[in-house]
């Protein structure tokens, strides 16, 4: 029968509205949905392509597998016998070794439904706090840097403030290329209003770059010095905002002490920029009466990734932009549905709806709700701490849900060999691609999007409705519905929803009375409206909350922002004569993460074909290198070979390569992080992936 359906995109944060025609033969077709409040109808390259990840199924895993040792070969076996051996092991290490020997990795990718059940069974029943995802890759700096700051991970504003802005700072994100849609709508706002100013921040020349008044080509790691020298020349010319300060912040003192220790000269002289630059963003930030930034890997995935968000959110206090049209701190989410993964607690630190492991109250809520084991107060494994303790033998079993770790994760021939030395390896995937199924003992086929039903949310808190279109092939199922199985099969209560809205519904009612309360947001009400901004307690009307705090009221104890001062270092592999150039690593337009649902789309191959380091003409010519000759990218950990594409739109001294690549035909010289470092920002755990130590020399 011939149907039409409205869902969401799942690929990145921004989460527009698509529409999938099926017609008589089952065949699928997508466009952009002209009703949807994110994207008018617009839809990028990858969401004009969704379909065919679902209708080319050459790559789809269809049947469990499993194997008996690690010497044998793995065998299609049923649903129950692969559910049944796993709990089994399961149950055999808990009791052993307890609860934190097994661990969960799950994904940004998945639905809220899948993360609320998958962080209910082993907080709740398993009794380990376990659970980490590759959100921790993507967003944990920018979520600590709202907590202490705003005493909450939300972000403040809508998308909507985009056309009622005057200036927008974009920090370390390339919007044309990883949130095209989001940019389409600046470029929309930029046309309606010429007076709109946009400043990027990025060691290279991006696209996002063409559209800006102003690009501040800063070192890599230096971003804390830049804002610090702008909020410096915002005191210094009037442009605070001291009503605001008086009343609704903690720590501007300080902060005025601190920013005003290092002159403009020496900021500038430290980001390679010229001073004149940070006075002009400081003169387009102080003239504006709407003031948005964005941010993204550029921020976030650093060893001082909180520190660099705390600097940039503080120009918004000390100018008192944020809880007013067109203004406020806005993270961009990398991933589809990071925020909805956090808001049922599915990472390591958390619990449902923001509660948090430290407070006996919060935890005793949640056990009661749940009926399940009392909840361990010890934070969990972070994503790089789990291949660690896998590596010293402290973590046995791991559970992979929907993600690619030996592509996205840094260091990764150290995360291969931690692999290898775990006791009991589980694979929950749609593809037959990704790398860890060379290391998986159990093998779980799931169903992908427009295969099942479910809600995310995207980076400017709309929770959606997603629905499911086709049946998935094979056995393939949905990923709530394994967790749950399996769970049973552990022996566990409380996993017998009867889909996926009785699911979302539990975790509706567990938010109830919190910062994030969706309590007067049941299933019905959500796929009646399709999209609706949390908070939506009982009582709210329309489509939510697009804007927090225009009372200025925040989230911390005395309700009062707090203003944050620290030093401006920043802590990053030092480069040496061995290693004289910074890595830094990114997407390109048309591929979405480690490729394994882009990477199938000829369509969306024919942009780029294949991974290459950008470098600068001056260092290539030092090491005796021509346009597209095959270079060796080396440090200690690793090597990538791949050809050279000189340019003068990176920075001297620092190259770029594209993390999308893994192994390709067994060799994994295509992969970037070979190269990258497992060190981490000490509070958010978020890696220093933009930031390595490398030679480069031609092949
Ligand atoms: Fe999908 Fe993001 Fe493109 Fe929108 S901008 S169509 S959500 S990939």
């Amino acid at each position: 029968m011939q149907a039409s359906f409205k869902t969401t995109c799942c690929y990145c944060g921004v989460g527009c509205g698509v529409v999938v025609h099926r017609d008589r033969q089952g065949r699928l077709t997508v466009e952009g949905d002209k009703d949807h409040p994110v994207n008018r109808g617009m839809l990028c390259s990858k969401g004009m392509n969704l379909h065919y990840t679902v209708t080319d199924t050459s790559d789809r895993l269809m049947h469990p597998e499993m194997r008996y040792s690690r010497n044998s070969p793995r065998q299609r076996v049923s649903w129950e016998q692969a559910l049944d051996r796993t709990a089994a092991v399961f149950k055999a290490i808990i009791e052993k070794h307890g609860p934190d020997a097994v661990a969960f990795y799950a994904s940004g990718q998945c639905l809220t439904e899948e993360y609320y059940v998958v962080n209910k069974l082993i907080k709740g029943f398993i009794g380990s706090n376990n659970i980490d995802t590759n959100s921790r890759l993507c967003m944990s700096s920018a979520v600590a840097a709202y907590k202490m700051s705003l005493g909450e991970d939300v972000v403040p504003g809508t998308y909507d403030d985009i056309e009622q802005t005057d200036c927008i700072f974009v920090a370390g994100a390339n919007p044309a290329w990883c949130h095209p849609i989001l940019w389409r709508r600046i470029e929309a706002a930029r046309a309606a209003n010429p007076r709109l100013k946009i400043i990027v921040s990025d060691p290279r020349v991006t696209q996002s770059c063409t559209m800006a008044d102003l690009h501040l080509q800063l070192h890599p790691g230096t971003d804390i010095v830049l804002h610090h020298a702008i909020g410096r020349l915002l005191i210094e010319q009037g442009k605070t905002d001291a009503a605001f300060l008086q009343q609704h912040t903690n720590g501007y003192e300080k902060y005025r002490e601190m920013v005003m220790q290092r002159s403009i000269t020496e900021a500038a002289l430290i980001c390679g920029i010229p001073d004149t630059a940070i006075y002009d963003a400081a003169h387009y930030i102080g003239e504006a009466k709407g003031f948005m930034t964005m941010w993204t890997m550029g921020l976030n995935q650093s060893v001082v990734g909180v520190h660099k968000n705390l600097s940039l959110i503080n120009l918004h206090l000390i100018t008192g932009k944020i809880g007013k049209a067109g203004s406020g701190p806005f993270s961009l989410t990398g991933q589809p549905n990071a925020m909805g993964g956090r808001e049922v607690g599915g990472l390591s630190n958390l619990l449902p709806a923001h509660r948090v492991l430290d407070n006996p109250a919060h935890r005793q809520a949640v056990q009661e709700f749940w009926g399940g084991v009392p909840l361990s107060d010890k934070p969990g494994l972070t994503a790089t701490e789990m291949f660690t303790a896998l590596n010293d033998g402290r973590l046995k079993a791991i559970w992979i849900m929907s993600s690619n770790p030996l592509v996205s994760l840094p260091d990764v021939r150290f995360m291969e060999a931690a692999l290898q030395k775990a006791k009991f390896v589980v694979v929950q995937e749609i593809s037959n691609k990704p790398e860890t199924l060379a290391y998986a003992d159990v093998v779980l086929p799931a169903a992908a999007w427009a295969e099942k039903e479910g809600t995310m949310t995207n980076a400017e808190r709309r929770i959606s409705y997603l629905h499911k279109i086709t049946d998935a092939p094979g056995e393939a199922l949905p990923d709530a519905e394994i967790i749950c199985r399996f769970a049973k099969k552990m022996g566990y209560k409380g996993f017998d929803y009867a889909n996926a809205g009785e699911i979302y519904n539990e975790h509706c009612r567990l938010t109830a009375g919190t910062n994030i309360d969706i309590s007067g947001l049941n299933y019905q009400l959500l796929k009646e409206k399709r999209s609706v901004q949390w908070p939506y307690p009982d009582g709210t009307k329309d489509h939510g909350t697009p804007r927090l705090f225009t009372d200025h009221s925040f989230y911390t104890p005395n309700k009062k922002a707090n203003i944050h001062s620290f030093d401006d270092e920043n802590n990053s592999e030092p480069i040496n004569d061995t290693y004289p150039l910074i890595l830094t690593t990114g997407r390109i337009r048309d591929q979405w993460h480690t490729m394994s649902k882009t990477g199938k789309v000829s369509k969306l191959k024919q942009h780029i074909t294949s991974s290459f380091l950008e470098i600068h003409p001056e260092d290539a010519r030092e090491r005796n290198i021509r346009q597209d000759d095959l270079v060796e990218v080396k440090n200690e950990r690793g090597t990538v070979r791949v050809k050279a594409q000189l340019c003068t739109t990176i920075k001297k001294g620092v190259v770029f390569l594209p993390m999308h690549w893994g192994k390709i035909l067994n060799s994994d010289l295509n992969r970037a992080n070979n190269l990258t470092n497992n060190i981490v920002d000490p509070i958010s755990k978020q890696p220093d992936l933009k930031y390595a130590a490398v030679q480069v020399l031609r092949y």
